[in-house]
């Protein structure tokens, strides 16, 4: 009965057409007074269950949520959506406090979001004034359970503070736990009554799973970082070690990256995150105190750069790339020594025995996951325990191609058999020594080179030889020890392989290269959305999805009509933001000669913009005022474009051979401190000069001064 008064809501305020599955219901189900658990995974809207609903009640939703340094950007992101909304924590000062609580009196939000911790004072800070609350929201309610991942012993108050509100509100809990032990303790101990249940099950089909064993994990990430173009990106790392030597290569390598973990100062910590969340940093590499409760909504990839504990710890980080729907990828490395490390954690872990053989359990599934031939997201859907599921998804490393496989049996044998002939007492440096006929000290003084296998694989690179026994050792045919020094030695796997002469294959990997496309105009709203991020101080994913950039760059919306028909622009964002992106986009399609296919605008639309230009024209017409003298600028102001337009146009016109001074484009007496740039870095690619350059100088005048010296 709800349903269109809520669906209107939805596109008034959200932007968004139609509900993701299960929202709606579940929005009915807490209007119409009714306990609801809702159990949903990451990304599928469930922060919408309780907002829509905070819209239609009389009085103040109360949102508890355990993530303190989350607040203020959840807050701010339904403030831009024209909800009034604000926070009360311990981040606050006490006068701060007063004011909130006076407006909360003047009704002046619909929704207060709460820490777990503060509710003892809320009551105290509540008892002068007259408020309603119709409904209390638990965010991340498995926070409540002790068998959860994330136990916070404060969600305990949470119940308590609730039956002191007469009368009673409605509850609604969220999470996206899949375990029954912890759904069951979720329902007892907030004790919501007789609630109505929301599941939509765990798939997340925009998730791309990938696992790659044994591979060099460091040249591997390099490899996939050079192939993504200012994406955000998290790299889960099992310990703090490990996270800041990946930290320092990362940066080292010219990757601006953060890093998070437990061992930094808490001051630390928050302005990592800041700048992972407002996109001075788009890498984090971090351990998996790292997470809880982002709502970045455009993280593209998460690699994990080991296994972590269980399956239900990957899916969750995992689970942390692609939340607003789109595309993105999932990266296991896998390494067999890795396994010793999750061991080793169990193994020191205060826990009874059960429950480390528990967890030796759960580790096991990971490392079957690792192994598994069939498809990864079914593998883990079953985990889930879901029914019914394709045994292909087309989306996962083992149903593509993107995993070759090579025979490397003759390889292989001859590994094994030198591993046997010096009597598996030894690691994998000298067992390549003595392949390679290495003369190395400790051979020779092992007697090592009397050996039959001395030098028979004299022919083979040393970086091959070493990625075969790495693969070897994350497939189980060769066992690496776990001593200081760790020794080489055979498996049943492999004694079976040699007594069956079986042949053996590794994976290769091959990373697609991302098709170049031309995204221009995106990278131009996305500057668009930054600059007006910093402006506002909330995050770029807060001014407009990845989603609705896109959908911008390809529909060029050209009158407010048209871009208010665009997904999450909702009234408040048309109003706020609206004029400057139109801007820029009847800019770029003017300046480009665009003419718009307005079969690809909404049928609702009748667009009364049609913009056809004679393509030979405009930037011909800027070359004309150059030759009569102007400069850049007052051809700019002249024709009413912006200054970087006019400088592409005399670009253009200098790449088609016409007369232009580069000179015009460089600075004065830059062009040494370009050069020099240019000599350092390379003339490939234009940022990491601009990078070594102050910020005033700008890319015509680089590109200018490579065109100049002919370096391209
Ligand atoms: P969850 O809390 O379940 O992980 P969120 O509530 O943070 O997910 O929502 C994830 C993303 O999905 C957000 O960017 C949100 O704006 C978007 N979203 C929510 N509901 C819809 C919808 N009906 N249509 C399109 N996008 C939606
Ligand atoms: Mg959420």
């Amino acid at each position: 009965m709800y349903k269109d008064e809520t669906l209107n809501l939805l596109k008034t305020y959200f932007g968004y057409e139609n509900f993701k599955k299960g929202q709606g219901e579940a929005i009915d189900s807490i209007i119409n007074g009714k306990d609801s658990f809702v159990v949903m995974p990451t990304g599928a809207g469930k922060s919408l269950c309780y907002q829509i609903p905070a819209l239609v009640l009389d009085g103040i939703t109360l949102v508890i949520s355990p993530l303190i340094s989350l607040m203020k950007d959840q807050v701010d992101g339904l403030n831009s959506l024209g909800i009034g909304a604000t926070y009360i924590n311990s981040t606050l000062s006490k006068s701060e406090v007063e004011e909130r609580v006076l407006d909360i009196s003047k009704d002046k939000y619909k929704l207060v979001y709460l820490a777990p911790e503060g509710l003892d004072n809320i009551n105290y800070l509540f008892r002068n004034i007259d408020i309603k609350i119709p409904l209390i929201a638990v965010d991340e309610a498995h926070c409540v359970s002790k068998w959860g991942h994330d136990f916070r012993p404060s969600y305990r108050n949470v119940n308590s503070f609730i039956s002191t509100i007469n009368p009673r509100p409605t509850i609604l809990a969220c999470t996206a736990t899949a375990t029954d032990v912890v759904q069951k303790d979720v329902i007892s101990l907030l004790d919501l009554h007789d609630p109505n249940m929301f599941f939509t099950g765990f798939d997340r089909p925009n998730l791309n799973f990938k696992v790659f064993r044994g591979e060099n994990k460091e040249t591997f990430i390099l490899n996939y970082l050079s192939n993504k173009k200012d994406e955000s990106g998290i790299i889960y790392t099992s310990t703090r070690k490990e996270t800041e030597q990946l930290y320092n290569l990362l940066n080292k390598n010219g990757y601006k990256t953060g890093m998070y973990h437990a061992g930094l100062a808490e001051n630390i910590r928050r302005e990592m995150q800041d700048n992972f969340m407002y996109e001075n940093l788009n890498l984090m590499v971090a351990t998996n105190a790292f997470g809880m409760g982002i709502d970045k909504s455009n993280v593209r990839f998460v690699i994990h750069y080991a296994i972590p504990k269980n399956l239900e710890a990957y899916y969750q980080e995992a689970g942390r790339a692609g939340r607003d729907g789109e595309p993105s990828e999932c990266v296991l490395l896998f390494n067999n020594k890795d396994i010793q490390t999750q061991k080793y954690f169990i193994d020191t872990s205060p826990m009874d025995e059960n429950k480390k053989f528990q967890d030796y359990n759960n580790l096991r599934t990971m490392v079957d996951y690792s192994y598994t031939q069939k498809c990864l997201r079914q593998f883990i859907l079953e985990y889930f325990g879901e029914k019914d599921i394709a045994d292909s998804c087309n989306n996962c490393s083992s149903c593509t191609n993107e995993i070759e496989l090579k025979d490397i049996t003759t390889e292989a044998q001859m590994i094994f058999s030198c591993v046997y002939r010096a009597g598996e007492r030894y690691g994998v440096n000298i067992i390549m020594d003595v392949l390679k006929g290495s003369q190395n000290q400790k051979v020779l003084r092992f007697g090592l080179d009397k050996l039959s296998t001395y030098g028979l694989m004299k022919k083979y690179d040393r970086k091959f030889l070493d990625e075969v026994i790495n693969k070897l050792i994350a497939d189980g045919y060769l066992l690496m020890t776990s001593e200081q020094y760790p020794l080489l030695k055979l498996t049943s796997k492999s004694k079976l392989a040699l007594k069956n002469k079986e042949s053996i294959s590794i994976q290769i990997v091959k990373l697609e290269k991302s098709v170049e496309k031309d995204d221009t105009l995106f990278d131009l709203l996305r500057a668009l959305r930054k600059s007006i991020s910093v402006e506002l101080s909330i995050p770029p994913y807060v001014v407009f999805a990845d989603f609705t950039l896109k959908e911008l760059s390809t529909k060029l919306p050209l009158n407010e009509a048209e871009f208010g028909e665009i997904k999450g622009v909702g009234k408040s964002k048309l109003e706020k933001y609206g004029d400057r992106f139109l801007n820029l986009i009847k800019e770029y399609v003017e300046e480009n000669e665009i003419v718009r296919d307005d079969t690809t605008l909404s049928s609702q639309i009748t667009s009364n913009t049609v913009i056809i230009k004679d393509k030979a024209k405009s930037h011909h017409e800027s070359y004309n005022l150059y030759k009569e003298g102007l400069n850049l600028n007052d051809i700019a102001t002249t024709r009413n474009l912006s200054s970087v337009t006019i400088q592409k146009h005399i670009m253009d016109c200098f790449l088609e051979g016409m007369d232009v001074d580069l000179d015009d484009f460089i600075p004065k007496d830059s062009e040494g401190y370009i050069l020099e740039a240019i000599n350092k870095v390379g003339a490939e690619k234009l940022k990491p000069i601009k990078d070594e350059l102050s910020p005033d100088i700008d890319y015509m005048a680089i590109k200018a001064v490579i065109l100049k010296h002919k370096m391209a």
